[in-house]
């Protein structure tokens, strides 16, 4: 059995129209009058219609417009100098899809007519373009992510160091100055301990960005770590400029920003160092600034500092404060105060607040703003958190073993503490060890860490609270809740913060908002204390205004142990008062 094709006898020329056929890419010959000499079927896809008749054609018909224009205003002139050229184009094909090719033209002589002809040869390069550009985009955007941070879009560390180097060797250049800024946000650990971390994000981007719309063009900020900023102003002609955005720094992050339907709301503190007065290097004004933002912190937060000489060594590294403080804890440097809180119908104590301070071998006795952001941030609060209860029950089950009776203790519990693993288990062993009945413990939370909601702290709390500890709300007044958020919590005191009582007497909205506070803990059958009664007139005015109970200098500034003990003692040999320990 034969079988037979339909095959065209072969020859050089059948095989030279094959190809031109089936090529899938443009080629072409035209001589310089512009007569195709032959050209592939592929030209009418790159022309972008459907059929291209080339016999007798004439250049023109072989490429778009536009195309044909560029041709021979740019590259016959190169061509007719003996240049071979290539060039890159984009065409449309009749499916409206852009193509990109690359155009190789080449002039050589005819021998058979010695007329030049030029020759053209077009690859499509669509594919390799676009994997070229979608690998340079994503190198793009690895380079411009190893330089930004991915959360804010500030620069990184690494960009930053960049910038300074950079800055630095502009103002050496014209002996100008530069000021560099380190701003690190008070309390933000627990705002995140307690709101979540979705909520920290969301916060430290509008915080990015409030820092970001106040400084000036040439001023550059970045994030160093967590919560911690550095800026870098470099135009500075006084130093009053540089407080001033210091101080707009500092009221644009205080700014409460609304998240997930809670107001929330931190503070900063700023440590400032200045090319060239206080280092000449980026590293030593670095930790000059490190070591003055420690200071703003120690003073209360909220602040900003300018390095200075007698700063150095004091709070300048954070590692070294760090191991220290955890030598301290296990070297007995730790110790507590007890401040008196009376109640304001006879002036009786009624409780006791245990105040953390650091019996420091150096430094003498520091105050807990000195260390418990930094026990909070590096979690050492934990341990110490537990120490503290162990030592003020110890301290309460002494006192009440030779008869004196303060009524309450109360410790202050920071959010991080609340959140550990076991944390109520803990608390309720150390009282049981030390025979502590639990109605004698008072465990105060800060109205920001109420606020926070979080159902791990509430569950804690109501577990502690159905044992028998009592639970207040620290600072009331100070952290934008809501009573909705306060209902959550069994809680049966409210401490007014300070701030609301310091003017009572003369500023009337202060003292609108303390009627407010009391009448609203009275209406809600809770006990109403106020903090940091200095003077006679505060006192009168709670006792007027029916808050029921008060702490401060005016009674009492903070005792040592022994002090109490003494102050107890005295009272009860003078037998005027029973075992009841009354103050003014
Ligand atoms: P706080 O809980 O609001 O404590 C009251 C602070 O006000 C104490 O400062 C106290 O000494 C001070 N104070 C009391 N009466 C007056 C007054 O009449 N006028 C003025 N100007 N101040 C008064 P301190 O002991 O320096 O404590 C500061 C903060 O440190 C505390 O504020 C609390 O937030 C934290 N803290 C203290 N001890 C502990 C602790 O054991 N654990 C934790 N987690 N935090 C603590
Ligand atoms: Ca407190
Ligand atoms: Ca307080």
């Amino acid at each position: 059995m034969s079988t037979s094709f339909n095959v065209s006898p072969f020859t050089p020329d059948t095989f030279f129209q094959q190809v031109l056929e089936c090529t899938p890419i443009p080629i072409s010959a035209v001589d310089l009058s512009g007569n195709v000499l032959f050209a592939s079927k592929h030209h009418a896809k790159f022309k972008g219609c459907e059929t291209l008749s080339v016999l007798g054609a004439s250049e023109i018909h072989l490429y778009p417009q536009p195309l044909y224009v560029d041709l021979h205003k740019n590259i016959y002139p190169k061509l007719l100098q003996g240049e071979q050229v290539q060039w890159d184009v984009v065409v449309q094909h009749v499916d409206d899809v852009n193509y990109r090719y690359r155009l190789t033209h080449a002039l050589c002589c005819d021998l058979v007519s010695q007329k030049e002809i030029v020759f053209t040869v077009g690859l499509d390069i669509t594919e390799t373009y676009l994997v070229e550009r979608v690998l340079s985009e994503f190198r793009g955007h690895a380079h411009r992510t190893s330089f930004l941070d991915p959360l804010t879009g500030l620069a990184n560390r690494s960009l930053f160091y960049d910038r300074i180097h950079r800055s630095l060797s502009r103002v050496k250049r014209g002996n100008g100055h530069l000021a560099l800024m380190l701003l690190d946000l008070d309390n933000f650990g627990e705002l995140n301990e307690a709101f979540g971390h979705d909520a920290g994000d969301v916060f430290l981007k509008k915080c990015a960005q409030g820092i970001v719309n106040v400084l000036r063009d040439a001023d550059s900020v970045a994030r160093m770590s967590g919560d911690k900023f550095v800026i870098v102003l470099e135009t500075i002609d006084r130093v009053t400029d540089v407080e001033s955005i210091a101080e707009k720094l500092l009221e644009t992050v205080s700014k409460p920003l609304v998240i997930n339907d809670c107001s929330l709301s931190t503070s900063a503190s700023i440590g400032v160092s200045l090319y060239p007065k206080h280092g000449l290097t980026v590293d030593a004004l670095l930790k000059q600034a490190d070591a003055a933002m420690y200071r703003a912190k120690a003073d209360g937060r909220n602040s900003f500092c300018f390095y200075n000489d007698t700063l150095i060594g004091t709070y300048s590294n954070t590692v070294l404060l760090e191991n220290e403080l955890q030598r301290a804890l296990a070297n007995n440097e730790l110790c507590l105060y007890y401040q008196p809180q009376v109640s304001l119908v006879d002036k009786k104590i009624t409780g006791l607040e245990a105040l953390i301070r650091w019996q420091h071998p150096e430094r003498g006795l520091l105050s807990p703003a000195h260390f418990v952001p930094l026990a909070e941030e590096s979690g050492l609060i934990e341990p110490i958190g537990l120490w503290i209860v162990r030592e003020a029950s110890e301290r309460f089950r002494a006192w009440l073993n030779k008869g004196i009776d303060f009524g309450t203790i109360a410790v202050n519990l920071s959010v991080r503490q609340i959140r550990a693993e076991d944390f109520v288990e803990r608390i309720v062993g150390i009282v049981n060890d030390v025979k502590l009945d639990t109605k004698y413990i008072e465990l105060e939370i800060t109205e920001s860490t109420s606020m926070g909601n979080a159902a791990e702290i509430i569950s804690a709390l109501s577990k502690l609270n159905a044992l028998g500890f009592s639970l207040s709300i620290d600072d009331f007044g100070t952290g934008y809740s809501s009573l909705s958020y306060l209902e959550k919590f069994p809680i049966s005191k409210v401490k007014i913060d300070r701030c609301f009582l310091s003017d009572i007497d003369s500023i009337d909205y202060d003292a609108a908002i303390a009627k407010s506070i009391i009448s609203l803990g009275r209406n809600l059958s809770l006990n109403v204390l106020a903090e940091g009664v200095e003077r006679l007139v505060q006192s009168k005015w709670l006792e007027k205004n029916g808050c029921h109970f008060a702490q401060g200098y005016f009674y009492s500034k903070p005792l040592s142990g022994h002090e109490l003990s003494k102050l107890a003692g005295d009272a009860i040999k003078s037998k005027k008062v029973g075992a009841s320990i009354y103050l003014r």
